[in-house]
């Protein structure tokens, strides 16, 4: 694949986890979220910890059974990098957080969604 074969600036379909074809455009709502997400963080680094896994790779870490990894529009984020409120002004529909860090995003349609980790 071409190096500029990526969905946004800065992330690329690795770093998505390589989502199969039929799930790129929901890949792809998720990289320009994560892309509005770096910029309001001033343009910080940001590691992706998880986004698409393929449903053995889901079981094998434990995710849940309707995962939205499984469709590739989430990402686990580093908890530090942006609080809830953060996350939802740029546009993330779930939102998993801990002690008010986001640390799971996704672009899911429907209403929003939040929910905390231990
Ligand atoms: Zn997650």
């Amino acid at each position: 694949m071409a190096t500029h074969d990526r969905p946004t600036a800065h992330f690329t379909w690795d770093e998505l986890g390589r989502p199969p074809k039929p799930l790129r455009p929901a890949a792809h709502r998720l990289a320009q979220a994560l892309e509005r997400l770096r910029e309001l963080r001033g343009d910080r680094p940001l590691t992706i910890v998880s986004a698409y896994r393929s449903p053995s790779r889901n079981a094998a870490v434990g995710g849940a059974p309707r995962s939205r990894h499984l469709v590739g529009d989430a990402a686990d984020i580093p908890r530090g990098y942006a609080t809830t409120r953060q996350a939802a002004a740029a546009g993330f529909v779930g939102i998993g957080s801990q002690n008010g860090w986001a640390i799971h995003v996704d672009v899911r349609p429907g209403p929003a969604a939040r929910w905390t980790y231990p």
